[in-house]
């Protein structure tokens, strides 16, 4: 039996910056992604260093954490089948010297940190990151 999953996606401040957001939204769709639900916010440093604590120890946490605060960014609930790893796979690699062709990174990211897009990458991570931004009860359906 087929089962729905859920994701985390984040279209980060780099992408907003560019204009990116309609494009990277169409790809979700095209690709038979359903939206649940969506906000555009920006966070605090505190906030992204919450988000992104598992990475605390890495020598890029702190530009990381600069960097997710810098601006607008535009988080996503997605349902899809195998949402999770189907969603990893249209974002391309973190280094964009390494995404193929066709994913989002490939497209829009810059740098390995400037990459454009978030997305979870295991059940218990989508799990923490779908409530960090988003109510039960904006998921209840
Ligand atoms: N990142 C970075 N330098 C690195 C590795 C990662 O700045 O050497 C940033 C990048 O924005 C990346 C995020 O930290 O998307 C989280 O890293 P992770 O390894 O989880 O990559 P992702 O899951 O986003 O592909
Ligand atoms: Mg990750």
């Amino acid at each position: 039996m087929k089962t729905l999953q859920r994701t985390l996606t984040i279209v980060k401040p780099d992408a907003v910056r560019k204009h990116a957001i309609g494009d990277i939204i169409e790809q979700f769709e095209k690709n038979g992604f359903q939206i649940l639900c969506m906000k555009m916010l920006e966070i605090s440093k505190h906030q992204a260093e919450q988000f992104y604590a598992v990475h605390a120890s890495k020598p890029f946490f702190s530009s990381l954490t600069d960097f997710m605060s810098s601006g607008p960014i535009v988080a996503l609930a997605l349902e899809k089948e195998d949402a999770i790893a189907d969603l990893r796979k249209l974002m391309g690699a973190t280094n964009p010297a390494n995404a193929e062709e066709g994913t989002i990174r490939k497209k829009w990211a810059t740098s390995i940190e400037n990459n454009a897009i978030h997305g979870s990458d295991a059940d218990d991570t989508a799990r923490f990151e779908l409530s960090f931004f988003f109510a039960g009860y904006e998921l209840a359906q």
